[in-house]
């Protein structure tokens, strides 16, 4: 079902002028120049912001560093710090409406579905804040008379965050609250198509009463900007979220100083399906996880394997649904598939389509692109008899596309869904127990979903397993990451000499 675009929605609309955050001050870049950014919804002008230029990040990371090694922020309590997060969590859920609107424009989806994201992203504010008061190391009483050991945790200090397009707010809100809440400083730069509303958490974090310095925004292309905050000495820790291939690139640039690195990267996550499963849940679950967000969703549940007994009916079903899901303007409430971030993306989407029908491949539900006037959208596309050499079967689309595989034994699936380098999620449907625990054991995944599909919650960590990432996020460990151990090993009484025993 397709949504028309209301242009008069968007007819009215102010362009926003976003400067960059630096050191308290909101500031225009050292060269003055400024990136603009089309609703991908409208293909109008709705943001322009200050491009950072290599200097400006250096500036941005003496900032940061300065406030690290000189500032309050790292001194005061975890209490102190938590306070302030949740000050924050306060604001964010005040302006909410505010940051959703930015996230549906710049990225084109569903509003509905940006207020659902900003939900979220307050709630994960306050497990940061409540984690922040429980930040402790370890002691030993147990190594003999002499010896008393206490490890303790210290903030790493400067940490760059760089993050996607496809979730602006949200992504964000999974790593700066976790690196504050331990006491570090950052430079964060959120993709330049869709920096809003993180400039915008810039100012509340100062109404939060966040020391400056402490956070610094800064705009501007990965390649130029990215390459300085992944590679400056001054920077101890890089958390990345985005695509393998720029992920692999920050590990290099890290590389060179020994950075810490936590990377959270791209996903062909399979969804296996047997036949005793609830097929009515599964194909709910199934629509969800692969036309939600677009498809442009590193946990998209982009691979179905269905044993080959149900696969011909499941795969009818999802697609007679998949045509009642209502894809267009992402400034309607009720639209559930927003647009397509960049025309360039949506010729990537479609070559993947093009390249696997060449291929013998069966379009079963033939979505294809949708021209709605303004704009770039696409609807959901199934892809059918799809075989696990294929790219759509190995490769990550990020888009509305669903490929269809199937299997006949237990063994084989699992087989196919660790037929790919990644290893973020994936799901099993059965009613049998022993299934699901085994696919969960053997599936190669951080995350693996069994009768459900991409729920999540502040206290489970995320991440991915081989080129799917490197560390977690979320979880009770999540600002421990943002830390160095320190041993302090303490001696009680005299000391046996080395040269003199005495
Ligand atoms: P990209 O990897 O293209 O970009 C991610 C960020 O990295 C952007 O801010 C980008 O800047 C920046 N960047 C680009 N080049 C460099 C560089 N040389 N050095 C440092 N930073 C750089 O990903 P997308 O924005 O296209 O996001 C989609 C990808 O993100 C998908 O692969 C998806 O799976 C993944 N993702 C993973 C998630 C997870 O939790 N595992 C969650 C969400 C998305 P700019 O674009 O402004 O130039």
């Amino acid at each position: 079902m397709t949504i028309q675009i209301r242009p008069q929605a968007i007819s009215d609309l102010k362009v926003r002028e976003f400067q960059m955050l630096i050191d308290g001050q909101w500031t225009a870049g050292a060269e003055g120049k400024t990136i603009e950014r089309l609703a991908p919804s409208h293909g109008v002008l709705v943001s322009r912001y200050q491009s950072a230029t290599k200097a400006d990040a250096e500036r941005a990371i003496a900032a940061a560093r300065k406030a690290f090694d000189f500032g309050p922020w790292p001194k005061m309590t975890g209490g102190e710090r938590s306070n302030i997060l949740l000050k924050a969590a306060d604001l964010i859920a005040q302006r909410s409406d505010e940051l959703a609107y930015l996230d549906a424009i710049e990225a084109g989806k569903p509003i509905s579905q940006c207020r659902g994201e900003l939900g979220g992203a307050v709630d994960i504010w306050r497990y940061a804040a409540a984690l922040a008061r429980n930040l402790h190391g370890e002691s030993y009483n147990t190594l003999g008379e002499g010896t008393m050991g206490v490890v303790l945790r210290e903030a790493i200090g400067v940490v760059s965050i760089i993050t996607p397009w496809n979730f602006p707010f949200l992504i964000v809100g999974q790593k700066l609250p976790f690196a504050l809440a331990a006491g570090c400083t950052a430079v964060v730069k959120p993709s330049e198509l869709t920096s809003g509303s993180t400039l915008l958490l810039g100012e509340i974090l100062m109404e939060a009463g966040v020391p400056e310095g402490v956070v610094n925004i800064i705009v501007g292309t990965g390649a130029e900007v990215g390459a300085v905050m992944t590679s400056h000495p001054d920077v101890d820790m890089v958390s990345f979220t985005g695509s393998t291939a720029v992920g692999r690139l920050t590990m290099t640039n890290a590389a060179q100083t020994l950075k810490k690195v936590s990377l959270e990267l791209g996903g062909k996550n399979p969804q296996i399906v047997f036949p005793d499963a609830n097929l009515d849940e599964f194909i709910d679950a199934a629509v969800f996880g692969a036309w939600f967000n677009a498809g442009e969703c590193c946990n998209a549940g982009s691979r179905l394997i269905l044993h080959k007994d149900i696969a011909r009916d499941v795969t009818a079903r999802i697609a007679e649904l998949s045509a009642k899901v209502k894809v267009g303007d992402p400034l309607d409430p009720s639209t559930q598939v927003g647009a397509i971030i960049t025309p360039q993306h949506l010729e990537k989407i479609e070559a993947y389509v093009s390249a696997a029908s060449e291929g013998g491949v069966t379009v079963s539900h033939a979505g294809g692109t949708l021209d709605l006037g303004m704009g770039q959208y696409m609807a959901p596309t199934i892809l059918s008899g799809v075989t696990r050499d294929m790219a759509v079967a190995k490769e990550e689309v990020f888009g509305p596309v669903l490929s269809v595989l199937t299997f006949e034994t237990l063994d084989e699936a699992i087989q196919i869904a660790n037929a790919v380098d990644y290893g973020l999620s994936a799901g099993v449907w059965s009613s049998n127990f022993d299934t699901c625990m085994t696919i969960g054991r053997r599936v190669r995944a951080g995350t693996i979903w069994m009768n459900t599909f991409m729920d999540g919650t502040p206290e489970l960590p995320f991440g991915g397993y081989r080129q799917s990432g490197l560390g977690r996020e979320l979880g009770k460990h999540a600002v421990e990451d943002y830390t160095e151990t320190k041993t302090l090993n303490m001696h009680i009484g005299s000391r046996t000499g080395w040269w003199m025993p005495r």
